[in-house]
């Protein structure tokens, strides 16, 4: 398929974003609705330029999420589909397990917490494991309880995307990429009560429209007339990567117990489809929505950061994790020594700079980040406004939820 041709001038469906989520709703929408005209826009000249290809990587089991949120729900249903479509789809993967590990007195109060919370999600295999037990499965590792989830899968979710994109085609759709989204009308104003959406390779009529346009959500919805609230920030994560020779002294995922008053998981230590090993990705405000080097600023995007009432409020809330982040993210021996408490035997001299990637963050004006995965409806359209992970984990299942939203 020719993904350089312009889009078609009318379709009954348009999905605006080329990640695994856009991907994984068109593809859904196809499933249900046999014969429908379908259109991809992405802006990139490729697919899964942004957050999908700039993950850890992991396919979440569910274990961290608020019971009955949608995350929990949509993670563990998510989770089991994934893997299955993979092993359908002969995408490697690897179910090489994780360990969240307490290494205080402090965190194992956190840590049964937690383990309540996987429980009540429906978390399948966990186990809560004592010293020697860790040292088990993870030789390296030290820590004075940990929890064990089996099930937990490492991906290259730009390898799923792709193989959903061939689903999408295969079914009759078509995919447009370098087709930067700039205007959306909807209603009368775009005639015979469509929306109207204008790209650079030409315009689309589309009867119903899906936005997931993950760090740009925000300014889509903003321009189909959604709600300006919340704003997406930008939250940069960088890794460093274990020189070769040295990545064998994790065999899986090793996890920290996450601080329960941040939605990041806390810098892990995870052992990539290639064998490769990474810790991170730390959690900096960043000056671009797409800095994935770490000095990259762009005017506008900053500016829609500072601007945004809510980010002075989450900062004055958080001063004390946002400075350590920010010392995580410039010196690598920060970053060691916190990675250290997990795995003794690590050394500076281990670690080089490795890839990193940006979050797309929603938060309210009132300074709370939001958590959970938020879904607005605006006229013709549905606008996925907050998928932060485990959004990629979820994705077939976020695209049922999403489905049904689109069919009233
Ligand atoms: C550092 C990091 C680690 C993570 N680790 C994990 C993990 O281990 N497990 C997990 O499940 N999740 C993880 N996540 C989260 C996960 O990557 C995201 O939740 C998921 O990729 C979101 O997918 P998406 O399709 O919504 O966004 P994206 O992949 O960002 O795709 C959005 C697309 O929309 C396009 N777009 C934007 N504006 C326009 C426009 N105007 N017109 C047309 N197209 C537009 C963009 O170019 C982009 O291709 C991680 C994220 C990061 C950054």
């Amino acid at each position: 398929m020719d993904r350089a041709a312009p889009p078609p001038p009318q379709v009954d469906f348009a999905v605006v974003g080329g990640g695994i989520l856009g991907l994984a709703v068109a593809r859904e929408l196809l499933n249900r609705n046999p014969g429908a005209s379908l259109a991809v826009l992405e802006a990139e000249d490729r697919l899964a330029a942004h957050q999908t290809s700039h993950s850890s990587g992991v396919i979440h089991a569910g274990v961290y999420y608020e019971p009955g949120s949608l995350r929990a729900k949509l993670c563990v249903e998510g989770a089991a589909a994934l893997t299955a479509y993979c092993d359908e789809r002969s995408i490697p993967c690897r179910r090489s397990g994780k360990l969240i590990v307490a290494t205080d007195e402090v965190e194992l109060d956190r840590l049964d917490r937690l383990e309540d919370r996987a429980r009540q999600n429906g978390v399948a295999g966990l186990a809560r494991l004592d010293a020697t037990e860790i040292a088990s499965i993870e030789p390296a590792a030290a820590g004075l309880s940990a929890l064990h989830s089996p099930n937990t899968a490492v991906v290259d979710f730009a390898d799923v995307a792709f193989a959903f994109a061939d689903d999408v085609e295969r079914a009759g759709g078509s995919i447009h990429t370098s087709a930067k989204v700039t205007s959306v009308r909807a209603g009368h104003r775009s005639g015979a009560g469509r929306l109207a959406i204008e790209t650079p390779r030409g315009s689309v009529m589309a009867t119903q429209a899906v936005f997931c346009g993950g760090l740009q959500s925000d300014r889509l919805g903003r321009m189909s007339g959604g709600n300006p609230d919340p704003r997406i920030v930008p939250i940069r994560g960088g890794y460093l990567k274990v020189r070769s020779g040295r990545e064998d002294m994790v065999r899986g995922n090793l996890y920290p117990v996450p601080d329960p008053d941040l939605p990041f998981l806390g810098a892990h230590l995870t052992r990539g489809l290639d064998g490769s090993l990474l810790i991170g990705p730390t959690a900096m405000l960043a000056g671009a929505r797409d800095a994935y080097r770490l000095a990259k600023v762009r005017p506008r995007d900053l500016l829609d950061t500072a601007s945004w009432p809510g980010t002075w409020r989450l900062v004055r809330r958080h001063t004390g994790a946002a400075f350590r982040e920010i010392h995580h993210s410039v010196s690598a021996r920060s970053l060691v020594k916190e990675a250290q408490r997990l795995v003794p035997g690590l050394r500076l001299e281990d670690v080089e700079p490795g890839p990193a990637g940006v979050r797309a963050q929603a938060l309210g004006r009132d300074g709370k980040l939001i958590e959970d995965f938020l879904v607005e409806r605006t006229e013709h359209a549905v606008h996925v406004r907050n998928a932060p992970s485990p959004a990629a984990t979820s994705c077939l299942a976020l695209a049922r939820l999403i489905a049904d939203e689109v069919a009233g």
